[in-house]
């Protein structure tokens, strides 16, 4: 009688998971002149940034509420300020606040780099300047996101390092391997000179232009979290081919 409860319910299981993985490999783009607002290079990037191990969309589809956990430098949560209202504008309808207390991105700063290397647990190539760490839905929409920063990292790449993390926390999951004459800050930036990267607390930030467009096409309406990158590459590949 159990054997045969047990054996019923590993066939429920077994259907549910199939019909998952079907409903999953159909999502597909229903329309795609929304894509034109966007260059070629923009897309082009767009696929790589945008997906990350997955290959498939991750976006949130309620209030993001970032939270930064002590210990922290005064300039930190006013760097962090400056990033959710660099945020606000490109993500669409949803929004992005600052909380005191259960945020579902939280930002943490490590005391020491053991307790920073402890948190990582994916398989990196490189070693991090941060990290973060993302828990979704089955559908693609966020969850949460940890998020952690290397200690004793100052200068312009604190906070660029910061600005990376918060774009994986937003959704673009991914990196591009090109190297750019601009700023990018999910690829790799030709110029940057690392004296000035880690000394000069003073210099400018704001996001990259090539990352402001990536989020904003993130948050299209048309775009579906789980969409998958081979759907995404087909369909700009014939929108390329049209032009
Ligand atoms: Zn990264």
């Amino acid at each position: 009688m159990i054997r045969k409860g047990i054996r019923i319910t590993s066939l429920v299981l077994v259907f549910a998971a199939l019909i998952f993985v079907i409903l999953r490999n159909n999502v597909r783009l229903q329309s795609t002149s929304f894509l034109k607002k966007y260059t070629s290079e923009e897309l082009s990037y767009f696929s790589e940034v945008g997906f990350g191990d997955s290959d498939r969309l991750t976006k949130w589809n309620k209030k993001i509420e970032v939270q930064i956990l002590p210990p922290f430098q005064k300039a930190d949560s006013l760097e962090v300020d400056k990033i959710i209202d660099e945020l606000r504008p490109l993500i669409g309808k949803t929004d992005i606040v600052w909380v005191k207390e259960k945020g579902n991105v939280l930002i943490n700063f490590p005391r020491t780099a053991e307790e920073f290397n402890s948190h990582i647990t994916a398989d990196l190539h490189q070693e991090p300047k941060g990290y973060a760490s993302s828990n979704l839905d089955l559908n693609g929409n966020l969850r949460k996101v940890d998020i952690y920063i290397i200690p004793h990292l100052n200068g312009k790449g604190r906070w660029e390092t910061l600005r990376h993390e918060l774009c994986h926390a937003v959704g673009l999951m991914g990196h591009s391997k090109r190297r750019f004459q601009q700023p990018h800050l999910l690829g790799i930036t030709a110029f940057n000179s690392y004296d000035v990267y880690e000394t000069d607390l003073d210099l400018p930030s704001s996001l990259p232009a090539a990352e402001r467009r990536a989020i904003a096409l993130l948050y299209e309406d048309s775009l579906p979290p789980n969409l998958a990158r081979k759907n995404f590459i087909q369909v700009i590949g014939e929108i390329n081919s049209i032009h």
